[in-house]
């Protein structure tokens, strides 16, 4: 089990009486966001794994309430310093709260879950943007924004702002970056293999082009103990060395990709009033959801990430039996299926954009053959690069574009030899007008100087000479060390 927490807050199951229509939602699992994740109770998970049990039960129909802690579990602090982005401990995350069981779901159905409601955790109402340090996870443009950085958010209502990017307002489309059912053993090992097929390509010369013009990061996050969490089968904490825990937790999938069990998919509009339809691989369904996001940009491109924060979920799951059978089967086995889901009733509004094109040629003018993914980082670097005219440094912008709600779309496809991606930016979030036009911006350019910045800027690292060390000072141990 974990390290002692003050007094357990067991899971209380709702049971859809009319009492409970007069009080509000149930909550069905709690978090306390002021203790360590490893004193949580109900026990938190990190990993993917069919053995882990679920920590409550729902009926069909019955409307509940899931808190989350943010996807580090609170590594990251509302101050004015990177150096917790730079040295945050990554195997930790992300942080779950479930599995849930539906008594009702067996392998083969569908698990229908309305999102009816979600915010953020009532009195922790603000969220973090970071970039991480190239050698301790990386982002999307890691090799141009090397450095940690860090942006914190103060929510007013259905609005954000932050400090540490002026000049910017804009409402919230908050969701789940994670939510998914358990993989079934044979599932888990399909995941297992083919991801570690990919890293063991790394260095040789079938490694995958992508990584000619991406900047160098781990291919694939292997199933790793360090860190691991199991929710009730304990966590690394104080299990570590146990054989029967360490068998678990060496072959638990990480949380890092979205998957055929749904997971860490940070589709921004993933929000109130969407419908998903899980496949569901063990009985129960076993659901588990977390990495809570006030609001992100389309490609959540640094990384770290969206507007991170804690929040809650309502919810309620219904079971189409069979219903399985309605997701193609692409691939060579029958679990080679992906969730679909329904886009629900409520978006902010915006009705003006500024788009910013990018095709797939590389920073050094080599052509490539229709690589959607280069075309879209270069979509971003332009707009970053163009944004930054307008007072802002381009950390702000590239942390910016990570979490506001920028629509990215892949345009063409086809016209060889070029992919062309769109970032498309609305030009609300702004206090002033960052069109084309004549003026300050176009006068100081044409004088080869650059306008003045606004202030303050992003956080920033203490001492950007020194390495980064992962590590979570929480922790009764040095984690690199474990002394
Ligand atoms: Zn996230």
């Amino acid at each position: 089990m974990s390290s002692a927490g003050p007094a357990s807050k067991k899971a209380k199951i709702g049971n859809g009486t009319e009492a409970q229509v007069k009080k509000g939602v149930t909550p069905l699992l709690s978090v306390d966001p002021s203790l360590r994740p490893w004193e949580q109770s109900p026990p938190l998970h990190n990993r993917w794994h069919p053995d882990i049990p679920p920590v409550a039960t729902v009926e069909q129909g019955q409307i509940f309430r899931v808190e989350m802690i943010d996807w580090t579990g609170g590594q990251i602090k509302n101050d004015d310093s990177a150096d917790d982005v730079k040295n945050v401990d990554l195997t930790q995350v992300h942080y779950l709260s479930g599995p849930i069981a539906v008594p009702d779901a067996v392998p083969g159905d569908l698990l229908k879950v309305e999102f009816l409601n979600m915010g953020p955790l009532p009195g922790d109402e603000w969220g973090f943007t970071g970039t991480f340090h190239k050698d301790n996870g990386g982002g999307f443009l890691t090799d141009h924004y090397p450095q940690a950085t860090k942006a914190c958010w103060d929510f007013e209502g259905v609005y954000c702002c932050s400090r540490h990017i002026p000049g910017v307002r804009f409402p919230g489309l908050i969701h789940p970056g994670l939510i998914g059912t358990a993989p079934s053993q044979e599932l888990l090992e399909m995941w297992n293999e083919r991801e570690a097929a990919l890293v063991a390509e790394e260095g040789t010369d079938k490694e995958k082009t992508l990584c000619s013009v991406m900047a160098t990061r781990p291919l694939a996050c292997l199933p790793n103990p360090k860190g691991a969490m199991l929710g009730e089968l304990g966590h690394f904490t104080a299990k570590t060395g146990d054989p029967a825990w360490d068998k678990v937790a060496a072959e638990a999938a990480r949380t890092v990709p979205g998957r055929e069990n749904g997971g860490n998919c940070d589709i921004k509009n993933l929000s109130r009033g969407c419908t998903v339809y899980f496949p569901v691989f063990v009985p129960g369904a076993n659901l588990s959801m977390g990495d809570m996001h006030f609001s992100q940009g389309d490609g959540e491109v640094s990384f770290c990430g969206a507007i991170e924060m804690s929040g809650y979920l309502e919810l309620k799951c219904s079971v189409i039996k069979g219903g399985m059978k309605l997701l193609p089967v692409v691939g060579p086995s029958p679990l080679c299926v992906n969730p679909i889901f329904e886009i629900g009733p409520l978006e902010p509004r915006f009705s003006e954009f500024l788009v910013f094109e990018g095709i797939s040629v590389d920073e050094q003018g080599r052509q490539h053959y229709l690589d959607a993914t280069l075309a879209y980082k270069r979509a971003v670097l332009n707009c970053i690069k163009y944004l930054s005219q307008f007072g802002y440094t381009e950390e702000q912008i590239y942390l910016l574009l990570s979490c506001c709600p920028c629509e990215g779309r892949l345009s063409g496809i086809v016209d060889v030899p070029n992919a062309v991606a769109t970032l498309a930016v609305p030009l609300s979030i702004f206090n002033q007008d960052v069109r084309p036009k004549e003026g300050a911006v176009l006068e100081a350019l044409a004088k080869g100087i650059s306008i003045k910045k606004l202030t303050p800027s992003q956080a920033v690292e203490s001492n950007a000479a020194a390495e980064p060390e992962p590590s979570d000072p929480r922790l009764p141990y040095c984690a690199p060390c474990k002394s």
